[in-house]
Parts: structure tokens; C-alpha cells; sequence
């Protein structure tokens, strides 16, 4: 023994006492013949008896096999190595135990003992952890989801709640898609969400690009909430819906198709946020829905009147079923005549509702009310109907005093409804209207949009229909794809004749427009005629046919043929 063994002795020893890890020696048959109180401390709350003579008996009950399989360890490999746990959880607080043998030669194994609780409890912690968070985040887009935000929200309210607390610089906007699920059915469900991830980086792109603070979170099918904070001013919020509204205009391709879409957003600030973070997402939610109502791709901000807005304007869908059941609805019938020759190129048709107590309401207020239910399927197809069989019937009873022409409007949703071909086959068959008469007026916006729209008026014409763009001017279809669409007439915005006299801009568009128009071989109207000066205008820039107060405000069928007689000085050309 050289000088220094004692002290190196003594270094060994009190390393293993003070070591967090049991260490014993046994002997081959497993007779412990050093173990420090670490090891003891472990061990001996599993043992029935507090001895530790033997381990592979001490844990006979436990780790049945130890023993053997101990034994099979190759010897002085310290590589082969034997690791077994003990669940040790019913004797003290949860515990595992893990055991690590090593062979040190024929006669000597050792084993270290390790509390690998504290490790395992930490990995539950991050499981669940993590389980937790997927129960706040949303698998498709890996935002956080309904529950995640309602909660942040909460939080938020509950911190700083009160009349002129930080509420003031929050802001719940709800977007939800417009017409999303025709995405889904006409698409595929993998293309719909393929359109949902696009839509969930586009919106969270909004915050990152303006420096906002504020959760971007999906909340369901095709609704996403932002919630906004350090707003400066509640104006903000609407700013932010614009941006939102426009990061979703730039056509999205999915399914080898560029959509295009748009958003109803839901606006609530302040005051109206409320208490209760459930509350104000009810409240963003009405808010959507009048954006809705209203046609869509719109924001509306929340009002001390939106609750009641929304009350009237579920009333108001109720009693359009009824007004469409109990005949309610009328047709009314204004004339489009040539710009420069006396006499009738056509009429157009144009919905009205006689209400028992509101008296007269016109199309604007419920066609979107309608189209947002699905209602304006029945209802138009109840419109064409009562056009087809009046105009055949005029043109019985009138001869060549009758117009040439019936113009219908073909909402989009109406487009779109699976069997709406048949449904204008039959309506033709029924009331005996010549194809040929009859015109089908659709949005400038609506036509552009896709190619299954384009396919659907494609086949009206071959049926040999007329297809009239309506609102030239007003949607996002330019000049330089009017080739593309097909139509026959362009249908000038009321609000292009409006500015004709006085904006010298618009006098170029519109003039564009018609010499545009013209080389494709289509024919022109200019909606919205109210003054002579706008008719010159018109004139001069040679536009075909006119339309407005001018001529005709929308008559009332009993009224037509009185009006057509009239005007019908010189024979009329189509
Ligand atoms: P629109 O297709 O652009 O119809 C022209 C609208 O302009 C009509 O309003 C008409 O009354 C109005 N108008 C005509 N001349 C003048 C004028 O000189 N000055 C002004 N200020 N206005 C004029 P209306 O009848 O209220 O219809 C509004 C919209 O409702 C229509 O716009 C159309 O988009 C929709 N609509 C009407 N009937 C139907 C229908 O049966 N089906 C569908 N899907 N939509 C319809
Ligand atoms: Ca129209
Ligand atoms: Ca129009």
C-alpha cells in the first residue's frame, strides 16, 4: 500500500456517500458487500424486511429474474450493461427506481440505484404539457384555437375591465370566409384545407407587415378570430379588418383552380368586448353576420343597434319565406331602350316585395338577406318564372308592340345551386319563353370568378340565352378580360353615368369601356339614365342602349303594355 492509499481510500468513501445515486457491490450470488446510504435510503422502503444481505432476494418479489439475468452479463464488459426499472409509486410518493448492474469480473457486479422520478415526472409534465397545448391548438393551421383565445381574452378582460380600462385598446375581430364550403364540395376537403392554411398565414402575415399585437387564432371550420391589443385609437380596428379583408383578395390556387375570396368580419372594440370573453365572441359574431347579410366581403363594427339589427334581420329571412310562400313578392318591369331611335329594346325584370306591414321593400334590402340564406334559389327561380310567363304573354297580346327581350338577374348562390339548368329548361318549357328572349344578368365580379361560373354561362348561351355583365365598372373583371367572359351585352354602372358629365376620368373609362365593347362584337347599356346631359353623353360616346328614370322608372306589370305602346313610335332593333 503506497502512502497516499488511505487518503485515496477516504476520497472514495466519502465520494460515495455523498453521491445521489445508491452504489453497491455484490458477489455473485448477490450478497451485498458494500452499499453506500444512498443505496439503502432507496431500496430499503421496497424490502419487507429492513436488511440488505442479498439483492437478488431483497427484490425476488419485484424483479423476479434478476438474478439470472445478472448472471448472464459477460464480465468485464463494462458496455453490457443491465438497466431495470422499479415502480416503486405504490410504497412512497411516485417513485421509479432504476438499476444499472455492470459485471465487474466473474466474482464482483456492481449497481448503481437512481431516483429517475424527478426525470419522469418532468417528461409527464412536458407530455402533458404538450397534450394541453394541443388541446389549445388548432391541428390544421398549428394556431392557437377557440378555447386558446377565448382565454387569452379572458384574461385580458379580467385584468382590465372597467370604464376606461385597457379594454379600450382591444379588439376582437371575427373573420369568417364567404362561401367557403362550395370550396370543399366542389374541390375536395384537401383543398379546402390547403385554402385554410393559406387563409391563416395570410391573416397572421397582417400582423406581422403592420407591427400589430394581437392573437391570430382559428376558431372554427372556416372562422378565425385576431384579437387585437395596444390599439391607439378604436378606428384601428377597422383599418385592421381592411387589410385582412385585403390579403385575401389575391386569388389563392388550390386544386389546380385560383380562387377567389373574401371575408364578413366582425368588428368589436371597447365597451363592447363586455366581461366575459364567450360574450364578446357572441357579440363579433352578429356583428359577421351582418356583414353577411349585407353581402359579404365586408366588415361591420359592432353598434349599440347590431343586436337589434340582427333580430330584424332574422325576422325579416323568416318572413321572406313566408312572403315567397304566400305570394308577396312581385315582378316589376323596367324598360331598356335605344339610345338614339325612338322604341323598347327589352325589359328588365326586378324583384319587389309587397310586405303586409312594412309596406313596399325593395330588392336592396333583402337579396342579400336571401342570398345569404340559400332563399334566393326558390326565389329566383319564382322571379324567372313570373317573368317568362308575363313576357309570353305579352307577346301574345301585343304583337310587334312587344319588347324583344326579357332581362332576368341570376344571383350568384343561383349559379351555383346543383340543377339550376334544369330548373331554367323546365321554367322555359313551362311558360312556352323562346330562348332566344330571354337574357340572364349576372355581376361583372361573379362572372370573372371562376371557371365553373364561366362553364355555367357557356352552356346558357349554347342553350341560345343572352348573358348580360351587370355593374360594369364596379367589380374586379378589367377591360383587358372582357374578351374572356362570355357575354353578349355590357351593362355600364349607374355610378360611371352619374360622374359621365362632370369627371373627365370617368368619361374616358366609360368611353374605353364602349370601344372595348364594341370590337368584341358586344352589345352596351348604360344603367342608371336620369338626365338628358348623361343621355348626350352617351350618345356622343356612342353607347347602344339606355336604361333609368329617364325613360321608365320599373313599372308595374299592368302598366307595361300602355307604356310599350307609347314608345314603340318606330319599330325597335334588338
Ligand atoms: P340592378 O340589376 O343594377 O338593377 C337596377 C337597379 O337600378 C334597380 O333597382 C332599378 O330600380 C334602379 N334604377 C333604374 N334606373 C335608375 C335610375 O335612373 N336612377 C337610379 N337611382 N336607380 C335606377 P332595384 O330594383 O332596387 O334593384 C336593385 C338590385 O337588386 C338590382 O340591381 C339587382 O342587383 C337586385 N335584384 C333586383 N331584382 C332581382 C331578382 O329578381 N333577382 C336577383 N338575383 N337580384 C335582383
Ligand atoms: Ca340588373
Ligand atoms: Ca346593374
Amino acid at each position: 500500500m503506497t502512502a497516499d492509499a488511505p487518503s485515496a481510500h477516504q476520497a472514495l468513501l466519502s465520494f460515495l456517500y455523498q453521491v445521489p445515486v445508491g452504489l453497491l457491490e455484490l458477489a455473485a450470488d448477490g450478497t451485498v458487500t458494500m452499499a453506500n446510504p444512498m443505496a439503502a435510503q432507496l431500496l430499503l422502503p421496497l424490502l419487507r424486511e429492513p436488511a440488505l444481505d442479498n439483492l437478488y432476494d431483497a427484490l425476488h418479489e419485484r424483479l423476479p429474474g434478476l438474478r439470472e439475468q445478472a448472471q448472464a452479463l459477460p464480465p468485464g464488459d463494462g458496455d453490457a450493461e443491465l438497466t431495470v426499472q422499479i415502480d416503486a409509486s405504490g410504497v412512497a410518493a411516485p417513485r421509479v427506481l432504476e438499476l444499472r448492474l455492470v459485471r465487474l469480473d466473474a466474482e464482483r457486479t456492481m449497481v448503481s440505484v437512481s431516483d429517475v422520478t424527478a426525470a419522469q415526472v418532468q417528461e409527464q409534465a412536458r407530455l402533458s404539457a404538450r397534450v394541453h397545448d394541443a388541446q389549445r391548438t388548432d391541428a390544421l393551421t398549428a394556431m392557437p384555437n377557440r378555447q386558446a383565445v377565448l382565454d387569452v381574452l379572458q384574461q385580458r378582460l379580467d385584468g382590465h375591465g372597467g370604464p376606461g380600462g385597457a379594454t379600450d385598446r382591444l379588439a376582437l375581430l371575427l373573420v369568417n370566409l364567404d362561401r367557403f364550403e362550395r370550396v370543399n364540395t366542389r374541390l375536395g376537403t384537401e383543398a379546402g384545407d390547403d385554402v385554410l392554411r393559406e387563409v391563416a398565414a395570410r391573416l397572421s402575415g397582417v400582423l406581422r407587415a403592420h407591427d400589430r399585437v394581437g392573437t391570430v387564432a382559428r376558431v372554427g371550420g372556416d372562422e378565425f378570430v385576431v384579437l387585437l391589443d395596444g390599439l391607439r385609437q378604436p378606428d384601428d380596428a377597422a383599418r385592421v379588418a381592411q387589410r385582412l379583408q385585403q390579403t385575401l383578395a389575391p386569388p389563392m390556387l388550390a386544386g389546380g383552380q385560383a380562387l377567389h375570396l373574401a371575408a364578413s368580419i366582425g368588428v368589436l372594440t371597447g365597451p363592447h368586448l363586455g366581461p366575459t370573453a364567450e360574450g364578446a365572441l357572441h357579440a363579433a359574431a352578429l356583428a359577421m353576420r351582418e356583414a353577411k347579410r349585407l353581402g359579404g366581403a365586408r366588415h361591420v363594427v359592432y353598434g349599440a343597434d347590431t343586436r337589434e339589427q340582427a333580430l330584424a334581420a332574422a325576422r325579416m329571412e323568416h318572413e321572406l319565406q313566408q312572403a315567397l310562400a304566400s305570394r308577396q313578392l312581385f315582378v316589376v318591369y323596367q324598360p331598356i331602350v335605344p339610345l338614339s331611335p325612338d322604341g323598347v329594346l327589352g325589359l328588365e325584370a326586378l324583384v319587389r316585395w309587397q310586405h303586409p306591414e312594412r309596406g313596399l321593400v325593395g330588392p336592396d334590402r333583402f337579396i342579400p338577406i336571401a342570398e345569404a340564406s340559400g332563399l334566393i334559389v326558390p326565389l329566383g327561380a319564382y322571379v324567372l318564372e313570373e317573368a317568362c310567363a308575363q313576357f309570353v304573354a305579352w307577346q301574345q297580346s301585343l304583337g310587334p308592340a312587344a319588347p324583344a327581350k326579357l332581362s332576368v338577374n341570376v344571383s350568384r348562390a343561383q349559379l351555383q345551386a346543383p340543377g339550376f339548368d334544369e330548373t331554367v329548361r323546365d321554367i322555359l318549357a313551362r311558360t312556352g319563353m323562346p330562348p332566344s328572349a330571354l337574357q340572364i344578368e349576372v355581376t361583372e365580379s361573379l362572372a370573372a370568378q371562376n371557371e365553373g361560373i364561366r362553364a355555367t354561362l357557356q352552356r346558357f348561351k349554347a342553350a341560345g340565352l343572352a348573358v348580360a355583365l351587370d355593374d360594369f365598372g364596379t367589380g374586379y373583371s378589367s377591360l383587358s378580360s372582357l374578351h374572356q367572359l362570355p357575354v353578349d351585352v355590357v351593362k355600364i354602372d349607374r355610378s360611371f353615368v352619374q360622374l359621365l358629365p362632370s369627371s373627365a376620368h370617368h368619361r374616358v373609362l366609360v368611353q374605353a369601356t364602349l370601344m372595348v365593347a364594341r370590337s368584341l362584337g358586344l352589345a352596351t347599356v348604360a344603367e342608371g339614365v336620369e338626365t338628358e346631359e348623361q343621355a348626350d353623353e352617351l350618345r356622343r360616346l356612342a353607347c347602344g342602349g339606355a336604361q333609368g328614370y329617364l325613360y321608365a322608372r320599373p313599372l308595374r306589370a299592368g302598366d307595361v303594355p300602355a307604356w310599350l305602346v307609347e314608345h314603340a313610335a318606330e319599330p325597335a332593333q334588338a
